[in-house]
């Protein structure tokens, strides 16, 4: 059970250092799956996504680990 928290932690922290990274280098709001825009009430829904809802829903996701 701890194990499984601190393994989504983990998995929220690297998320949110690529959300950062994704902001730094100027493509936060771009998809990627298929480099769309991602929709501003969606960052402001869950600031970590990196897919539009369209890739989010077909699954797509080529920097998913
Ligand atoms: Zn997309």
């Amino acid at each position: 059970m701890r194990a499984a928290v601190l393994d989504g932690a983990h998995r929220a922290l690297a998320d949110i250092d690529d959300a950062l990274a994704a902001m730094r280098l100027g493509h936060y709001t771009r998809c990627r799956g298929c480099a769309g825009s991602i929709p501003a009430a969606l960052l402001r829904a869950i600031p970590r996504t990196r897919l539009c809802p369209t890739c989010h829903a077909t699954g797509t996701d080529p920097g998913s680990r």
